[in-house]
């Protein structure tokens, strides 16, 4: 007996340690780490969304007039398209993405510490409401409110139906081409940066852009595609991209703060993980807008900086037709409509 004991004690010691230990992971995956809340963070109430909606006073449209995804690529185009501005001797765009941020955070602006929105509002910027899912609310719905299909068709300014991604990770065939792709096959830039935290663009068998990265490799087109895997080492290689001398004419950058916050525990402002992922996104898209304007050669380069999202949330989910995941926004140092 008292061997028995002796054998099955420390087991039983090893198998509670962990059991606690994986009860503690599971527990905390998906919290974001509060130190991003202010004061006041916590009683946030979801208000009817409509209403939300309507009392955003730093929009130039309402959600009802809202344009569609597909313009941010036009705006990329107009501004590479359009002549220089006196002094300025270069062209350069960044696309910062916030993944599945809805555009009620912007009810919590006015207290933001450290915010990009900010930072563009009160440098003369624009915000407008913007709608995914191909269609605005309540029209059906014509392509998933999912992160593909959404980035996909900012990139390329048409929808599924002609992009043909109507999910994640389902490849795009090369055409039609991204402004990644574009832009320096086209002449229009030198070079393109696509950096990103989800692995589903690149990274995995199936993911979105295999066979536009291949096809840039084979054909030497000056754009280069980057994973970090996780938020933080994707916000490293951007602020590295900026600082280079020669650092890409156009950037399109997409940190997953937000959705991955939404999916572990609630697209919503009641959820503090969400509140918090937001700030800490709005601060990590400040320090890229800082180390822009940084730069040496800042005074001769005309850019053209927004900030998007590719759907809101409902719930734990998106890809769905409802109000909360197709109301979304676009954010510019320059005007939008
Ligand atoms: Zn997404």
């Amino acid at each position: 007996m008292k061997k028995a004991a002796k054998i099955l004690i420390p087991i039983l010691c090893v198998l509670l340690i962990a059991g606690a230990a994986t009860c503690y992971f599971f527990y905390h995956r998906g919290q974001h780490p509060s130190k991003w809340l202010v004061e006041g963070d916590d009683a946030w109430k979801a208000n009817d969304y409509e209403q939300t909606l309507s009392s955003l006073s730093m929009m130039d449209n309402t959600w009802q007039t809202a344009v569609p995804q597909t313009k941010v690529y036009e705006l990329v185009k107009a501004h590479f398209a359009s002549g220089l501005p006196e002094g300025k001797t270069q062209k350069k765009a960044i696309v910062i993405g916030y993944d599945g941020c809805r555009v009620e955070n912007f009810r919590l602006l006015e207290n933001s510490k450290k915010s990009a929105i900010n930072l563009l509002l009160q440098d003369g910027g624009h915000a407008a409401f913007c709608y995914a899912g191909g269609a605005n609310y309540p029209h059906p719905l014509r392509q998933n409110t999912d992160t593909a299909p959404g980035w996909c068709s900012m990139l390329t300014g048409v929808l599924s139906d002609k992009h043909h991604v109507t999910r994640n990770l389902e490849p795009k065939a090369v055409e039609p081409k991204t402004l990644v792709t574009s832009l320096p096959e086209d002449g229009v830039v030198e070079s393109s940066a696509f950096f990103t935290t989800w692995t589903g663009f690149f990274f995995e068998p199936d993911s979105t852009y295999i066979p536009e990265a291949k096809y840039c490799r084979k054909n030497h087109i000056n754009a280069k595609y980057r994973v970090g895997f996780v938020d933080d080492l994707t916000r490293r290689m951007v602020y590295a991209e900026l600082k280079r001398k020669k650092c890409a004419d156009f950037t399109f950058a997409v940190f997953d703060y937000t959705d991955h916050a939404g999916h572990a525990t609630g697209f919503t402002v009641e959820n503090p993980d969400y509140v918090s992922a937001f700030r800490e996104e709005d601060a990590t898209a400040a320090k890229v807008i800082e180390t822009i304007r940084a730069r040496k050669t800042y005074s001769t380069e005309d850019w053209l900086i927004l900030i998007s999202t590719d759907h809101g949330g409902n719930g734990c989910g998106h890809g769905g037709p409802s109000f909360e995941e197709r109301i979304t926004f676009i954010v510019s140092n320059k005007e939008i409509v």
